[in-house]
Order: C-alpha cells, then sequence, then structure tokens
C-alpha cells in the first residue's frame, strides 16, 4: 500500500498522502505515527519499534543498514480543522438532489423525462450553479423557454437549495474503493462527527 491515511490533531481523517510524504511529515515532527490502539509514535520511537517488528501491512523502507516500517495513519499535530466540499454539479448529482422531481411542477419523473433548468437562463447571464439550477420536465421546460420563472408565468414548487457540503474524503463512502483495516476506525470517527457538525 503506498497510501497513508492523514488524521488531523483530533484524529479526524483528512486526506490521503504518499507513504513518502507521511514519512517526511514525521520526521519532520509535524506528525505521529498511529497505530490501531490510537497510541501515537514519534520519529524516534517509530524508528526503533521499525528495528523489531517482523511484519508491517504497508511494508518496509530498507537501506543497508536499518528498515522503517510504512505507516499506515498519521496525525497531524498542529491541525485542527476538516475539509469540505460541495458536491460536484453533475446530472446524476442534481437529479438525486431533487429525488428526481420536477421544481416547477413537483412531479417525479425518469430520468429520461427530465431536464437541467437554469432559473435564469444561461443566455441571460445564469450562472451554473446550485442557486440556479433545478430539475425540470420536459412539458415544464417546453413551457418555461427561455424564460424567467415570473416571465412564464410559473412558480417553483421546490426552489433550488444547495445540498450540504461533503467531506473531502468522500472516497470513505465510495464502496468501489478498498478501506484498510488500519483506516477504518478512524473513518468511523468521521462520519460521527460530520453528523455532529452538519
Ligand atoms: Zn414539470
Amino acid at each position: 500500500m503506498s497510501q497513508v491515511l492523514v488524521l488531523n490533531k483530533h484524529f479526524i481523517a483528512i486526506s490521503l498522502i504518499s507513504w513518502r510524504k507521511a514519512i517526511k511529515l514525521v520526521y519532520l515532527e509535524r506528525a505521529d505515527v498511529v497505530d490501531e490502539e490510537y497510541r501515537t509514535y514519534s520519529f524516534k520511537d517509530w524508528f526503533e519499534i521499525s528495528q523489531c517488528m517482523r511484519d508491517n501491512p504497508a511494508g518496509f523502507i530498507y537501506t543497508p543498514k536499518f528498515k522503517i516500517a510504512i505507516p499506515e495513519v498519521i496525525a497531524l499535530k498542529f491541525y485542527d480543522k476538516v475539509r469540505f466540499e460541495e458536491p460536484k454539479l453533475t446530472r446524476k448529482n442534481i437529479y438525486e438532489h431533487y429525488g428526481y422531481r420536477c421544481c416547477y411542477c413537483g412531479g417525479k419523473f425518469s430520468v429520461d423525462k427530465l431536464n437541467i433548468d437554469h432559473i435564469l437562463p444561461k443566455s441571460r447571464g445564469g450562472k451554473t450553479d446550485w442557486n440556479n439550477i433545478v430539475t425540470s420536465c420536459i412539458e415544464c421546460n417546453l413551457k418555461k423557454g427561455n424564460k424567467t420563472p415570473q416571465e412564464a408565468g410559473m412558480k417553483l414548487v421546490i426552489p433550488p437549495f444547495k445540498p450540504n457540503r461533503r467531506l473531502k474524503l468522500a472516497f470513505v463512502f465510495n464502496p468501489n474503493v478498498k478501506i484498510p483495516t488500519s483506516w477504518q476506525k478512524f473513518i468511523d470517527n468521521i462520519y460521527w462527527n460530520v453528523e455532529l457538525e452538519e
């Protein structure tokens, strides 16, 4: 495994970095290695332990004189933020966000009967962002055309709203990404912390 899970100082997972960077951060005393029992190790401690470790899931770096176990998880000593991001404006995210409903008539439709609508039309300077984008059925879309809802005499049954920000580490919710067991509890940790913050 070449990647290392990075925790902030409250042990919340915030990113993935290469093992080279991880070891460098620990060496520079900006991060500690974290084991599955939440114990932390400075570079010196980790270096000593590495000499007597026989197995390490992430492997070792060898030099002629010594070896260093590649950590799976490190914790930054001075960084306490959590990074969030807004879900991307993909067709799928937009449809899911509005529950496959037309925001003008409120009806539920299959994907092929839905469109993405710029409330203030793009041709008139409407932006492509969560505040100006809704889903609409084909019928409502035709009725609205290149007008604003007001001009078309239409009302938004479902007004546009922004989705909740997600943790930047959204990969943790992607079932296709295999998560090493050593990461799991920290990822569960972010899950709980996010619930509390949102
Ligand atoms: Zn409609």
